[in-house]
């Protein structure tokens, strides 16, 4: 995966003027402020970054009677997803294949020695690192001052019809702006969060190494216990991480339904595939997503359950509604020829 960009990094360079302003330039001082700083004392993120009332769950969605208990038809429930009449791209078999073959699970498997928080702190600044390369292509500025994604195309932050996403104000509102705003923002964010040594501590004699039974006998936990607290990591360190994956899979969900035919068009959605598969891997395996997150980009997950991405044993198999994966291959004619 390390070289997987090299080539969407000679596309992009081969795009731009050096001297181009880059975007963060351009809006130093934007009026909304990054989550997390405005809000007060929170348990749960998700009260940080609200969705939109006009985001209901999948199961209500899906229209479940609780009472009789009747589950409802692969058809049935894609019929609740409420996909545009002429489907997306990407929910075509032959559009949702990867650059590699094999078991990305292997990627995303903690190795023995690796402490917890070491391991999610590699992993989230990872998956920003392959993300932030697909935002660029969208968001950076071609030498007319013109972006793919901008304000006239993209008036919100938005995933198909029924998904967008809000930001707070100043005022600790949600409001909608348009989406390459949220890109901004986003990349602020979370690049300000990588960033500061209170949360992603970089001394490396503050490493540790989890303990493995093989070889030691592991040391008694002392005191209140949390993930990455042995190398430093502070309290709320998982929080932070499933809130900068919960705005990493946005950025996916906007790249996916307003965005894909632009990757296509410069032959990275197969890049982008692999990244995406990926970070869902990731993110299930390590509880940094939960179901309800997912529900913007929920028939491609049931699709690449059924294609084989993500295999039985998976949490990502478990959350994708296989049934529904498998009426989309069925709908597409079959699985894709390789
Ligand atoms: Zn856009």
């Amino acid at each position: 995966m390390s070289n997987l960009f090299s080539g969407i990094n000679a596309r992009f360079r081969g795009q731009r003027s050096p001297n181009s302003p880059g975007p963060e330039q351009q809006h130093a001082q934007s009026p909304v402020p990054p989550p997390e700083i405005q809000t007060p004392t929170s348990t749960t993120t998700s009260v940080k970054l609200p969705p939109l009332p006009t985001s209901p769950s999948l199961a209500e969605t899906i229209g479940m009677d609780q009472s009789s208990g009747m589950i409802p038809t692969a058809d049935e429930v894609l019929t609740s997803y409420h996909l545009p009449p002429v489907k997306p791209l990407w929910l075509n078999c032959n559009y949702a294949k990867h650059i590699v073959k094999g078991n990305f699970l292997t990627l995303s498997a903690k190795p023995k020695t690796v402490e917890m928080g070491e391991w999610v702190a590699h992993q989230v600044v990872d998956h920003w690192r392959m993300l932030v390369t697909f935002i660029r292509l969208v968001h950076d500025k071609e030498e007319d001052g013109t972006s793919i994604c901008n304000s006239r195309r993209c008036p919100k932050m938005s995933a198909g019809a029924n998904h967008s996403f809000t930001w707070l104000n100043s005022r600790l509102q949600p409001v909608e702006i348009p989406a390459y705003e949220y890109l901004t923002l986003v990349q602020r964010y979370i690049s300000g969060k990588i960033d500061d040594n209170n949360i992603f501590p970089c001394d490396p004699s503050g490493v540790s190494y989890a303990d493995n039974p093989a070889f030691c006998t592991p040391l008694p936990e002392s005191g209140q216990e949390w993930i990455g607290k042995r190398s430093g990591f502070p309290q709320n360190f998982m929080e932070t991480c499933q809130t900068i994956f919960r705005q990493m899979f946005r950025v996916y969900a906007h790249l996916y339904w307003s965005h894909f035919d632009d990757l296509f068009a410069l032959n990275l959605e197969k890049s982008m595939n692999s990244c995406f598969s990926h970070f869902i891997l990731t993110a299930t395996t390590l509880n940094l997503l939960k179901k309800a997150d997912l529900e913007p980009m929920q028939p491609l997950i049931d699709l690449w359950a059924a294609l084989g991405t993500f295999p039985q044993g998976s949490k990502a198999f478990e959350v994708a509604n296989l049934a529904v994966g498998q009426l989309l291959v069925q709908k597409a004619g079959g699985p894709p020829q390789s």
